[in-house]
């Protein structure tokens, strides 16, 4: 039986701060205790970085080499270039509406930039990047790299012209989207028309938030506006959505991942020990090499 679900939390974005000199960004969780540590796990780290301008320049802005272990980053861009490399050997460029899906697992280093060309002209970058936690059992797997184009997702069309739903990952209405994740996992952008009245179903325990990425939404007859995130209680399915303009919601719920974290740094382990053991294997060059 379906039941409506009610939100629990709407939360305008934090102060901003600088990732590297390329990316400034909300951090909505984990954040400040605001929302406990687990909340949205699988999930466990949304920074969103708004539309900001970034003027030309011929060295392109970004996050230098750092390490990752026991979970993912996923990062989708919404304007802008984001260009990734890895000590796995694997890179990428991310364009408009597109997806990279790194997953850390038992280490990578990495380094994310504006990609070398959209820097030399500048422009507007609008992005946000996920921390998926991997279970135990796939955090000392291999690493691996997903580029995912836009024009991959699956795409569902709500009936009489409200809109699309992107299906990045899980499935919605059938549709299924390209990106494999270790847990069960639902993303997808909802780009809404004008007018738009519907109601999306959600499956109840998974933990779920939508970030309004562009122009408001009325969420269960509350308006969100954009930059803010919606935070649902667990204590239902369906969620009512509307619009009076072109609206564009990113939509994230994961069943959650039952057991102990250690998050520390760049990384995010169980234990304290696996904490230690990142380090140690970090010092030993158990992550391998990368150029800066
Ligand atoms: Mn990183």
């Amino acid at each position: 039986m379906q039941k409506a679900r009610s939100i629990e939390k709407i939360m305008p974005p934090p102060p901003a701060h600088m990732v590297g000199d390329g990316f400034r960004v909300h951090n909505f969780f984990p954040g400040d205790g605001t929302i406990s540590l687990q909340r949205m796990s699988p999930f466990f780290l949304m920074d969103y970085g708004p539309k900001t301008e970034f003027p030309a320049t011929q060295n392109p802005r970004g996050v230098g080499v750092h390490p990752h272990r026991g979970f993912e980053t996923v990062t989708i861009s919404y304007y802008g270039k984001v260009a990734h490399h890895d000590s796995a050997g694997n890179s990428g460029v991310i364009g408009e509406g597109d997806v990279q899906w790194m997953t850390a697992a038992s280490g990578v280093l990495h380094k994310e930039y504006h990609e070398k060309e959209w820097s030399k002209k500048g422009g507007i970058l609008q992005m946000v990047q996920l921390w998926v936690n991997l279970p135990a059992k796939y955090k000392m797997t291999d690493p691996k790299y997903q580029p995912i184009l836009r024009e991959q997702f699956g795409k569902y069309n709500l009936p009489g012209n409200q809109g699309i739903v992107e299906v990045i990952a899980g499935n919605y209405e059938g549709v299924s989207g390209p990106a494999y994740s270790f847990t069960p996992i639902e993303m997808y952008n909802l780009r809404l028309n004008a007018g738009s009245n519907f109601t999306l179903q959600t499956v109840q325990n998974y933990n779920t938030c939508f970030l309004v990425i562009e122009g408001n939404v009325d969420v269960n007859g509350k308006t969100v506006y954009t930059d803010c995130l919606v935070l649902f209680a667990n204590d239902g399915n369906d969620v009512q959505i509307s619009t009076q303009k072109n609206a564009i919601v990113l939509v994230l719920s994961g069943e959650p991942i039952n057991e102990p974290i250690f998050p520390y740094g760049p990384f995010l382990m169980n234990t304290r020990q696996e904490i230690i053991q990142a380090y140690d294997d970090l010092n030993n060059g158990k992550f391998g090499y990368l150029e800066d």
